[in-house]
């Protein structure tokens, strides 16, 4: 997901459900489906650069890339001992680090990879640190919305004014270490995440739009 200007209308009232949620989180045991790392090709893919090299970012406006950003990612196992894992997600930082992107969060499918991977810039935190998370997956949201303008690498000159992503999101991941757990996002950071677990779905920010809006950009896409 590309910067913006945080153009946001919030109130500060949660719903009544995700206070609930809170207090159930420490119980809940993860069920990974799937173990595998890369494939090959994947791995051939993630070794062409250095481990500090930014990948290409696929374009919506790329047929080739387009099918492989509307592809449903699948889970995998963080394990800190995989070379090409570790690889790939230095890899995957650098390039929503790199100056020319200036994103505030990054799916592995965007750089051609369908791994439940993503990174993403933790406003709500002291310092704003990027993290990342494997097998993100959002279990509740709440109905109140948040106004903002989102923006995505994968899809050039297109910022639009979202009004339908949730304040508060309650979030099961797996840690780099491989530790599964649960905590509540609020606000600007929930947004990141409700935007990157999209594509792990290959699912884009325009999806959301209204009928007409989507219109009024199709000459872009
Ligand atoms: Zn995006």
């Amino acid at each position: 997901m590309a910067y913006i200007s945080n153009i946001m209308t919030r109130t500060f009232i949660l719903s009544l459900a995700l206070v609930i949620l809170l207090s159930s989180c420490g119980s809940v045991k993860k069920t990974t489906t799937s173990s595998k790392l890369f494939s090959k090709e994947e791995s051939r893919l993630i070794l062409s650069g250095k481990v500090k090299e930014p990948m290409r970012v696929l374009l919506i406006t790329n047929p080739k890339d387009s099918v492989l950003l509307r592809s449903k990612s699948t889970n995998i196992k963080p394990n800190i001992n995989n070379k090409v894992l570790q690889h790939f997600t230095s890899r995957l930082y650098h390039t929503v680090r790199d100056s020319a992107t200036s994103g505030v969060g990054i799916a592995a499918p965007q750089v051609g990879i369908l791994k439940k991977i993503i990174w993403v810039q933790r406003f709500d935190k002291k310092e704003e640190p990027f993290e990342v998370y494997f097998n993100p997956e959002i279990k509740k949201y709440s109905e109140m919305k948040q106004e903002v303008v989102e923006a995505c690498l994968s899809i050039p000159n297109t910022r639009e004014m979202m009004n339908n992503r949730s304040y508060a999101i309650f979030l099961e991941y797996d840690d780099k270490k491989g530790k599964h757990k649960c905590e509540m996002i609020e606000a600007f950071t929930a947004v990141i995440f409700q935007h990157e677990i999209d594509h792990l779905d290959g699912i884009l920010f325009i999806d959301h739009l209204e009928k007409e809006t989507k219109e009024s950009i199709k000459h872009k896409l």
